[in-house]
């Protein structure tokens, strides 16, 4: 089985609706180190421990903790194996699951990374890493992210897979009379809207349907910050501003103003969004305090 395949295999094993971050993006790191010429093996308290934890903060889900220890240590256990561990023997499980805690990996100095011939086989081939990276941010995370993530891991920007429907686009801009559901920006030159966007309220790459209630007409910022779970919706349409949302008045006055009040509505009832989509995006999404 080619190196491609088995690190698709995660994306479509992952379960369910909820977000499962954790392996793309560790593995995101491993490549992008490979790419700057790092050896195979990673070690898990100097060079995991902070850096993967940054990076769930960052993309993932708000989560009471964060366990950059879990794809380190579960990547091995695929079904086809392409991830090794190094010094792992002597770890002592955890009662609740096999894994071994994050103080057993630093004591015994667990390394990780991808065995011998998938090394050989990224390092021989260069588009190789860039064909997995594209996989993984693609497959995982949503338009407005892919470019920002491609520049952070030092990736070529790949944009050549997005995929674009234009009715979804069409239906969402008309039901919103194009203009942005949180701040009512509607600029068109003549006809043609500028920088109003049909953003997915729960993202495709989790089954999200291109359907007008699955969608919400957003300008290019408030559909960026959307995106990233700096705002959100509750189940009475109401926005929601996280409070990790910081900068100046400009700031106040795009986000905090908007903040509890309700969204501009589609005219039409059964356009409005979908209160699951909302559910999954304020659980999934919004960046809550932590
Ligand atoms: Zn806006």
């Amino acid at each position: 089985m080619e190196l491609l395949d088995k690190i698709q295999a995660i994306s479509r094993w992952r379960h369910g609706d909820q977000r499962a971050p954790h392996k793309p993006l560790m593995l995101l790191y491993a490549l992008s180190q490979y790419k700057k010429g790092h050896e195979r093996l990673f070690k898990f308290e100097s060079e995991v421990d902070d850096q993967v934890k940054e990076l769930l903060v960052q993309y993932g889900p708000s989560r009471k903790a964060y366990h950059p220890e879990y794809p380190f240590w579960r990547l091995a256990n695929e079904k086809d194996p392409f991830w090794e561990l190094k010094n792992g023997e002597e770890c002592i499980p955890r009662k609740s699951n096999k894994d071994p805690k994050k103080s057993e990996l630093i004591k015994y100095n667990v390394m990780a990374g991808f065995d011998a011939s998938s090394y050989q086989s990224l390092i021989s081939d260069p588009t190789l890493i860039e064909k997995i990276a594209s996989k993984l941010i693609q497959d995982n995370f949503p338009d407005t992210l892919q470019e920002e993530l491609f520049v952070r891991f030092g990736f070529e920007v790949d944009t050549s897979t997005k995929q674009r429907d234009p009715n979804f686009r069409k239906n969402v801009l008309r039901a919103y009379n194009y203009r942005c559901a949180v701040c009512g920006f509607d600029l068109a030159l003549d006809t043609v809207p500028v920088g109003i966007e049909a953003a997915h309220i729960k993202w495709k790459q989790y089954s999200g349907p291109c359907e007008v209630s699955n969608g919400i007409a957003l300008c290019s910022i408030h559909h960026k910050a959307f995106d990233r779970g700096a705002i959100s919706l509750d189940s009475e349409f109401r926005i929601r501003v996280s409070t990790a949302v910081c900068g100046g008045s400009l700031v106040d006055r795009l986000f905090w103003d908007f903040d509890t009040k309700k969204v501009h509505l589609p005219r039409i009832e059964r356009n409005y969004p979908n209160i699951r989509m909302i559910e999954w995006h304020l659980r999934e999404v919004f960046q809550t305090s932590s």
